[in-house]
């Protein structure tokens, strides 16, 4: 059988039931090629106490976004066979509480679009069905809304749909690579939190753009209030909107 993408209409339900029990136990944490968001990052990081720069070393890899030209960052994968999470165990996901928006969101898929005119969002789901998956077999059925409530994904949402914004203004107000220093700041802004908090609070990086002073203090301690104070910088400094 092969992976099949099915539409599911806003109000209607999915079959699907995730447990320790399942035959498929941690199939899904295998052959991966995962993607972390900046909000993945932060929180991860947090679990697993490290500074984000050490997280970044010892479990993420680099790359350059073919179309957006941006710095991406992928989850390392173990060096047994199989293209494995470092975080599964045989007890399930080590990091659990904590763990990426793309775990959180299996099987759905996540799409959003943007009105121009009002600039509101709208969600569009998808079902992601692979062969190696059971959960499908349940009787339990939910929305893709209770779905993603259950999954406490919200948080994840705000900040991965800003990084969207992102993406989008630099595709159109600087199409094509980036410079050497513009891709090194984004990297550090984004992914590298600790580092940039050093860096806003040490230097002039904030000098360019008029902060909110509570947001900026509040960041001095809160890596969810650093990461908003990141992402204005970002498009405020580099990609001008
Ligand atoms: S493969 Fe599917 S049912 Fe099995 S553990 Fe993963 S998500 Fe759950
Ligand atoms: S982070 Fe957890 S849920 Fe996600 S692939 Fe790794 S072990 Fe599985």
């Amino acid at each position: 059988m092969e992976d099949h993408l099915y539409p599911i209409p806003p109000d209607g339900k999915f079959r699907f039931a995730c447990s320790p029990e399942a035959a498929c136990f941690n199939e899904c944490c295998r052959d991966l090629n995962q993607f972390l968001y900046p909000y993945d990052i932060l929180r991860l990081k947090k679990r697993l106490d490290l500074s984000s720069s050490e997280f970044l070393q010892r479990y993420t890899t680099q790359h350059i976004g073919p179309e957006s030209g941006l710095p991406m960052v992928t989850l390392k994968t173990t060096h047994a066979p199989g293209r494995i999470c470092p975080f599964v165990t045989p007890k399930g996901c080590r990091v659990y509480p904590d763990r990426p928006a793309s775990c959180r969101t299996y099987p759905l898929v996540r799409a959003i679009s943007r009105n121009r005119a009002t600039g509101n969002v709208s969600e569009h789901f998808m079902l992601l069905k692979e062969p190696h998956c059971f959960g499908f077999d349940a009787s339990k059925s939910q929305t893709a809304q209770q779905w993603m409530d259950d999954q406490q994904i919200e948080i994840y949402n705000h900040f991965n749909d800003q990084m969207l914004e992102i993406i989008r203004l630099k595709n159109q107000l600087r199409p094509g690579p980036l410079d050497r220093k513009s891709r090194q700041l984004f990297y550090m802004a984004l992914y590298d939190l600790d580092r940039f908090r050093t860096r806003i609070f040490e230097n002039t990086l904030l000098e360019q753009i008029a902060m909110d002073p509570q947001k900026l203090t509040d960041a001095g301690t809160d890596d969810t209030a650093l990461l908003e104070v990141a992402m204005q910088w970002v498009k405020q400094v580099l990609f001008q909107s």
